[in-house]
């Protein structure tokens, strides 16, 4: 029986077998941005002061403080958001020592901040960096200066080529950049020099995103009117599969179905979602999956900060998926995986069953439209199957 690495089997509270593991991620977020891009329906505000900043800062670290500790070690800590570089670094090096202070964080935790180019200068990316962040992931989205105007982003393509640069004389090594297509108005000729000058930057990661249009955002309404000239399915997929080949050739291995990596720099944070594991999570709207209870957060930074300073309940839904919900979620989340898979094995181990016997018309369906394929006992998306990775996934819903 393969265990992940510091692992052991125990009864979970909610009766069925779980793997209790021994490491675990922790999620840390930052609501706060300059202003709020068209696309975006992440939970981030735009315009704050430095008051409300100086107390939801406080109140994360008050929450901090009252963690939950396991005694599971905390390998990877991840700062995202909104923009974390959208408060001081002394702040973020503050919060991050809260997290020392409160949770076993392993001597060799990738310790990740996500940045604006916009919001990140020398100085403080070497207060990050002292501070112990290892690895930082630039919102570059295009290295087209009318692209980026287009989604409302804050830099410019210099800004983001010298935000890279700055990060690696700040000392981070493993520098990750996340870029956007199917962006509107975007062609395939400006998409092919992005994904260029990122490769030729040389940053050890990158996320290739397809927009997607969400109701509520400045460009969901203007979707709605008919007034937002998006690139058609085919050249999006066009665009994929550029990044797809080009990334390959540039020596970055697809590892998830819009990630990318140099050998060795996958993002471990991810990783542990994916594998659908156990993770803490703090501040507003932050979710944490501890002891079988995903626990979502009060939404906006005024009312969680009154509540976290006050030592108040700071739970606004809180869930206990079924083991049903758990095993679909498992299957869901490890096809994303394009090289992992989802592991049969740790699957068997965590659920008493194997997907095969779960699932078996489902599997035989997708394995006979060339949607996903077993070997050994790695169970993952083909080829064909990360292109259509929606239809693969939802079959186990
Ligand atoms: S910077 Fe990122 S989190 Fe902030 S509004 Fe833009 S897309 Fe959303």
């Amino acid at each position: 029986m393969d265990l992940p690495r510091g692992s052991a089997l125990a009864p979970s509270r909610h009766g069925e077998y779980n793997v209790t593991l021994m490491t675990q991620g922790c999620y840390v977020h930052i609501p706060f941005c300059a202003h709020k891009c068209a696309y975006c329906d992440f939970n981030s505000y735009g315009g704050h002061g430095a008051g409300s900043i100086e107390r939801y800062v406080d109140a994360i670290v008050c929450e901090i403080a009252r963690a939950d500790c396991d005694g599971a070690i905390v390998d990877t800590v991840f700062f995202g958001g909104g923009t974390p570089t959208a408060i001081p670094a002394e702040s973020e090096a503050r919060i991050l020592h809260a997290v020392r202070k409160a949770l076993p964080v392993a001597a060799d935790a990738e310790i990740t901040t996500e940045a604006n180019p916009g919001s990140s200068d020398v100085a403080g990316l070497a207060v990050l960096r002292a501070a112990g962040f290892n690895r930082i992931s630039f919102g570059v989205q295009s290295f087209d200066d009318d692209l980026l105007r287009g989604v409302d982003r804050i830099h410019s393509a210099q800004e983001a080529r010298d935000a890279v640069r700055a990060a690696r004389h700040a000392g981070f090594e493993n520098v990750s950049i996340d870029l956007m297509y199917g962006l509107p108005r975007q062609t395939l000729p400006q998409w092919v020099e992005t994904v260029e000058q990122a490769i030729d930057l040389g940053v050890d990661h990158l996320s290739m995103y397809s927009l997607i249009v969400e109701q509520g955002t400045g460009f969901g309404v203007l979707a709605a009117k008919g007034r937002l000239p998006l690139p058609g399915d085919d050249l999006t997929a066009d665009m994929f599969e550029f990044a797809r080949v080009r990334a390959a050739e540039a020596g970055y291995g697809q590892y998830e179905i819009s990630n990318y990596t140099l050998p060795g720099r996958e993002c471990r944070q991810n990783v542990h979602y994916w594998r659908n594991e156990p993770y803490h999570g703090f501040g507003a709207g932050a979710v944490s999956y501890q002891d079988g209870v995903r626990r979502t957060r009060l939404l906006t930074p005024s009312r969680y900060s009154v509540a976290a300073l006050a030592g108040a309940d700071l739970t606004a839904e809180a869930e206990v998926p079924t083991v049903e919900q758990q095993m679909a979620e498992t299957m869901m989340l490890g096809l994303r995986m394009t090289r992992e898979g989802v592991d049969l094995a740790r699957f068997r181990q965590r659920f008493n069953v194997d997907p095969r016997d779960k699932w078996p018309v489902e599997i035989a369906r997708l394995t006979s439209q060339g949607l996903i394929e077993v070997e050994g006992d790695v169970l993952r998306l083909t080829y064909r199957g990360v292109f259509l990775g929606g239809e693969a996934m939802i079959a186990f819903i």
